[in-house]
């Protein structure tokens, strides 16, 4: 059985829906292959379970990418506010948690049943449990699966990243990459938790779900947000973000203090210089059981100004050597993907084979925590969508 499309979007995930629709609704017949049985499952678990589905501080120094121009484009023309219009008119409760963080009020699965409800609209084809065998382009393309073959002179990758295999992810849009001979960035996981070396693992990971703020950085990149110690290491939003610009054996950099003083108190030649002194000082900034057990291992060996003076340095210049990540089982993200040098920044299509897109995570553009890998989604997606 031979069916034929304007445009073949291969992964219903958020990227491939929003093409989709845009490409639907300015009247292309679009076909959406996914291989899940339902579409959008990363959507469903995003957020928590409510979505964070877009960030209204949205600049391009929110993406990761060997081009850090690369996204300009596509996010100036898809913008948060445009995102917004939609969970508008369908009248979806939403709020903003922190930091320009956009959730719904309800669930995920609002947005989900938004872009099912818009790609019904916009005629959209939707295929599901569609394993795609062999895709083959004599003039046009041509799509095998178990059981139909697809034609179409416009084919948008739209699979995703490497992360939680379990709900779906596979390596498809970057072996196809591949195949039509487009070059990768190596993936890597990104927004994951660290895994600390055994000597640190054995020295903090008991204090298991103590939090702190601390300012993270690594590779010039610098992070206030929450830390959380884990059974294995560190993670929390601080240690998520800056783990996507961590590649081992490089060390990270933590402020356990951010803009505190907390060798102060000694200036006053009143106060005792001395470890209980210093335990009560570090307790006013960090959680007790964190204070109490990073002194055990940092005190310093005299009491004398610039000891102490050393002592605050170190505070704020916690350096970790982590001993790798938790991998992709754990990963929001996969960095890395189809080179930029490879796509039209405005419309995501191949440079050397017209009429193969590609959009969304399987790109190299990473976005921060925050609602910005959706926005990613969104805006490349609906790129493309209108180029089809
Ligand atoms: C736990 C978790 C929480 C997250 N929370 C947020 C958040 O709150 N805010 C935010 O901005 N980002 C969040 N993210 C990141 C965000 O989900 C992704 O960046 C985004 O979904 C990428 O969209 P995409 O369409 O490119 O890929 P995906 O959403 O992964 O969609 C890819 C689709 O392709 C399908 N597919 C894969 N291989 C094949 C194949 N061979 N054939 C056919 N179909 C295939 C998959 O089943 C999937 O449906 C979260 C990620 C995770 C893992």
């Amino acid at each position: 059985m031979t069916k034929s499309f304007d445009a073949l979007i291969l992964g219903g995930g958020a990227a491939g829906l929003m093409c989709a629709i845009e490409a639907g609704w300015r009247g292309r017949r679009v076909a959406v292959l996914e291989h899940a049985d339902r579409l959008g499952r990363k959507i469903l678990i995003s957020g928590g379970g409510r979505c964070n589905f877009t960030n209204i501080h949205c600049h391009p120094e929110n993406f990761l990418s060997s081009n850090p121009h690369f996204a300009k484009s596509a996010l100036s023309r898809h913008t948060p506010q445009d995102f917004i219009a939609l969970v508008e008119k369908h009248g979806i409760p939403y709020h903003e948690k922190t930091l320009g963080q956009m959730f719904c009020d309800r669930s995920a699965r609002d947005i989900l049943n938004m872009l099912e409800e818009e790609c019904r609209a916009a005629n959209v084809q939707i295929f599901l449990k569609t394993r795609i065998r062999e895709i083959t382009r004599p003039s046009g393309f041509v799509v095998r699966t178990d059981d139909a073959e697809f034609r179409t002179p416009a084919l948008v990758v739209a699979t995703g990243g490497l992360s939680i295999p379990k709900v779906g992810a596979t390596s498809f849009g970057y072996d196809l990459a591949r195949q039509f001979g487009l070059k990768i960035r190596e993936p890597w996981p990104g927004l994951v938790p660290l895994v600390l070396n055994s000597q640190d693992r054995s020295r903090y990971c008991d204090l298991a779900g103590v939090s702190a703020e601390v300012i993270a950085s690594c590779e010039g990149q610098r992070f206030r947000e929450k830390m959380l110690i884990t059974h294995r290491g560190l993670s929390g939003p601080a240690i998520l973000q800056i783990s996507t610009y961590w590649k081992s054996p490089q060390e990270i950099h933590l402020d356990l203090a951010p803009s505190h003083d907390v060798t102060l108190a000694f200036r006053d030649p009143n106060v005792p210089r001395n470890v209980s002194s210093l335990r009560n000082e570090l307790r006013k900034h960090l959680p007790s059981r964190l204070a109490d057990r990073w002194l055990n291992g940092n005190a310093p060996r005299t009491w004398t100004s610039a000891a102490l003076a050393g002592f605050e340095r170190q505070v704020h210049n916690w350096t970790i050597t982590p001993a790798g990540t938790e991998g992709y089982e754990k990963a929001e993200v996969t960095a890395g993907g189809v080179d930029t040098d490879e796509l039209s920044a405005k419309t995501m299509e191949s440079r050397k084979v017209p009429g193969l897109f590609f959009v969304g995570e399987v790109v190299d553009v990473t976005g921060h925590l925050g609602g910005f890998n959706f926005q990613w989604a969104w805006a490349s997606g609906a790129a493309a969508g209108r180029a089809l």
